[in-house]
């Protein structure tokens, strides 16, 4: 006989709860108005929130997923550390070896170019930044969402996926938010969007190599002394393509 399996489903009004308690949390931990470290105290959350703990543990549970709190038996949620200057470094290596060829890909490919996407994509955050000093909550949405579009336009998931369990934006915003008016990213998008929307795959490459080459030198600046310089993925010394052996 057939098990069938047990309704999961969240209620409507628990989806709501949830989301509101993983809001209230989220920007605070990435900002470190709650620093690494720190015990989450399910109880209080609920009370000061207004819901039932339940909504606070399913919460909580998608704060794990976003590696930003971590659970011990027996002892609970607590924030997760920063990422420390040689895991900033992995995070760039593996970005620096898959989005250059993700933006090569999303530039060659005609019928997926993602270029009016990623117009409206830098434009709405453009707008915002043209109104408003302090766009760092605003940055890390925008940010996230134009490197995925390139990445999903470039038609590979295990890529994607891998890519987003690394939550990278995320751990390097949380770890110094550099552009606090979002004005260097919008050269940089810029550049990366004009070259996929003129299918300009070597530029397109190019444009995103320097982005992250330059968003690592940003970033390290959270820590005091020269950072170690990334190891990069060979290159033909003529035309700078990269060297597939
Ligand atoms: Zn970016």
């Amino acid at each position: 006989m057939p098990v069938s399996k047990p309704n999961t489903a969240t209620p409507p009004e628990t989806g709501a709860a949830v989301t509101k308690v993983y809001q209230a949390l989220r920007m605070p931990i990435v900002d470190g108005e709650i620093p690494p470290g720190e015990r989450i105290n399910i109880d209080a959350i609920a009370r000061r929130l207004g819901v039932s703990q339940t909504p606070v543990r399913e919460a909580l549970q998608r704060l794990e997923g976003d590696d930003l709190l971590v659970y011990t038996p027996g002892r609970g949620y607590r924030t997760t550390p920063m990422l420390d200057l040689a895991g900033l470094r992995s995070v760039f290596e593996f970005r620096l070896l898959v989005e250059p060829w993700a933006a090569r890909a999303a530039a060659t490919d005609r019928l997926t170019n993602p270029s009016s996407a990623l117009e409206e994509e830098l434009g709405a955050f453009e707008s915002v930044a043209a109104t408003k000093g302090d766009v760092r909550s605003e940055l890390l949405g925008h940010d996230t969402r134009f490197h995925d579009t390139i990445l999903r336009a470039a038609g590979n998931e295990v890529v994607r996926s891998a890519y987003a369990q690394t939550h990278c934006h995320l751990h390097v915003f949380r770890l110094y938010p550099v552009d606090v008016d979002g004005a260097i990213t919008i050269e940089e998008h810029g550049r990366i969007r004009d070259a996929i929307r003129h299918c300009d795959a070597d530029e397109a490459e190019r444009a995103m190599t320097e982005h992250i080459t330059g968003s690592y030198a940003r970033s390290s600046q959270a820590f005091a002394g020269p950072s170690p310089r990334m190891r990069e993925p060979a290159r033909d010394e003529t035309t700078g393509a990269r060297v597939v052996h």
